[in-house]
């Protein structure tokens, strides 16, 4: 199936105009795909697997900004840590600290975001308040030098009902608000809500998201 060039370049005006940033989700999509939405101008592409973002990014052009969406395996950091541009997906303290390790040997900062437990499913990855406090106001993250947040990410539950959709996100926002009050208020970079899918980007937006994650609605179905 082709690329939709036109669902493609309204989601990316509906995302400018509300001065968020498209991801365009690329798993399991061949190389030729992302490259011709390259080619259309797209430079941020997003990826699930570490094995497949790091082949990616050896057969693709060198400014794309690559994102890592998905559950990040610690002994699977090294192959993205020397190029990742941000990694929306650090869902527990013992990858953050591998991640940091990884980004001093490579002599880099790497920007990550904290994933949160939003939906009501049990299966989604994620922090819950109370062991983000913990983490945040702990003698060892203060220590990591070489990982910076960023903001939050979430996945709202798979469901057509809208209204708890809308309300998982606001609970996002909410969860965003009260950490950069709370940690981050002297950072100006602490600014970045990851939220928004093919089925509910547009709710995302309208709730504050500044990054939509968008697949199968620019690169049709995925077969798997
Ligand atoms: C696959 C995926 C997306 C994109 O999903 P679509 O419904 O195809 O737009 C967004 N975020 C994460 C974390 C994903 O794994």
């Amino acid at each position: 199936m082709p690329t939709q060039v036109e669902e493609y370049q309204q989601i990316l005006q509906e995302t400018q105009h509300n001065q968020a940033s498209l991801i365009a989700v690329s798993k399991t999509k061949p190389a030729a795909m992302i490259k011709d939405l390259y080619d259309k101008g797209q430079r941020d592409f997003g990826e699930n697997r570490a094995l497949e973002l790091a082949e990616k990014y050896e057969q693709l052009p060198q400014d794309i900004r690559w994102h890592m969406i998905g559950h990040l395996q610690t002994n699977k950091v090294k192959y993205i840590a020397p190029f990742i541009h941000l990694i929306h997906s650090v869902d527990r303290f013992k990858v953050l600290k591998e991640i940091n390790k990884q980004a001093e040997k490579n002599e880099r900062i790497i920007d990550c975001l904290l994933q949160f437990h939003i939906a009501e499913e049990e299966s989604k990855f994620g922090f819950d308040k109370i062991e983000v406090q913990e983490m945040l106001s702990s003698e060892t993250f203060t220590q990591l030098k070489n990982v910076r947040i960023l903001g939050v990410m979430g996945m709202a539950t798979f469901t057509d009902d809208m209204v708890q959709v809308r309300k998982e996100f606001g609970q996002l926002k909410q969860i965003f608000d009260y950490l950069k009050e709370t940690y981050f208020a002297a950072q100006d970079s602490f600014k970045e809500i990851s939220m928004g899918m093919s089925g509910d980007y547009k709710i995302a937006l309208e709730e504050g998201s500044t990054m939509v994650r968008v697949g199968s609605l620019i690169f049709g179905a995925r077969n798997t």
